[in-house]
């Protein structure tokens, strides 16, 4: 199968001041459709830097990055906005929800920018709530919901519009440990039902277990590259979740 992510001799080297910072260095990896991968290492070793490459976010020093047959390092800032909009989702260690709007409201932005009409819209974030177990919470805005809570919402607007692809950097980074593996198991199991990509940068080694493939960088260099065995995922969602993915059990 192609790869639904490539990059070919990444670089991303910030100026600081006089100094030169190699974030990224010579990183060349691919990431296959409907992979979970999770991109882990220590604290300032690249992981956002790499994250936001690989989403367009911003433009590498050298090198290319792909998502499908599109190569998005050569798009205009204009391209790529569209091209955000239309395939990739993303979630926030801080959920970014817009505080003046509910709950359901938020999930349905992205369908916005997609030209679905508003009773359309709302139905689908509706249903999309409904699927993270928030039935009930639609009208409420962001300040009347717990983290665990808003968080589901954030990750009800990644999935709305199914994206080819979700961006998460550390999303479960604000939250404790029993709502990270509530929140993580809706986030693989939605994923893995839908066949979207989803890559997710954490420093919480553990949170790996659930990976399809484990990318470590260190440094601004890739470390290692691991594509792990059924037996080894079955073993990780059990420690992890206690119980396997739905479908899987
Ligand atoms: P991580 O997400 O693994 O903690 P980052 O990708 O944020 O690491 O950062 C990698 C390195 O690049 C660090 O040394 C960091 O200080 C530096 N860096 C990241 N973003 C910028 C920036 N906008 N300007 C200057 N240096 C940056
Ligand atoms: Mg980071």
């Amino acid at each position: 199968m192609a790869p639904i992510i490539q990059t070919i001799h990444l670089k991303k080297i910030y100026r600081v001041g006089q100094e030169r910072v190699a974030a990224l260095n010579d990183v060349s990896i691919a990431i296959e459709p409907g992979e979970v991968c999770c991109i882990v290492g220590q604290s300032g070793s690249g992981k956002s830097t790499l994250l936001n490459q690989l989403a367009g976010l911003e433009k590498p020093t050298s090198g290319q990055v792909f998502i499908g047959k599109r190569e998005i390092s050569a798009m205009s800032e204009g391209e790529l906005a569209v091209f955000r909009q239309k395939y990739l989702g993303f979630i926030f260690q801080s959920y970014n929800l817009l505080p003046s709007m509910t709950a359901a409201e938020n999930v349905a932005l992205p369908l916005m920018f997609k030209g679905v009409p508003r009773k359309e819209r709302l139905k689908q974030a509706h249903e999309q709530l409904k699927l993270m177990g928030l039935t009930g919470r639609e009208n409420h805005r962001p300040t009347e919901m717990s983290g665990g809570q808003q968080q589901r919402v954030g990750i009800a607007r990644a999935f709305v519009g199914s994206p080819k692809v979700i961006f998460a950097d550390e999303p479960t980074g604000n939250l404790d440990s029993a709502t990270t593996r509530q929140v993580l198991y809706q986030m693989l199991s939605m994923s893995k039902q839908k066949g979207i990509t989803y890559i997710m940068v954490t420093h919480e080694q553990d949170l790996a277990l659930c990976a399809d493939r484990v990318i470590t960088v260190l440094d601004g260099k890739v470390q290692s590259d691991v594509v792990r065995s059924e037996q080894q995922k079955r073993e990780g969602y059990q420690k992890l979740f206690g119980r396997q993915l739905p479908g899987e059990e």
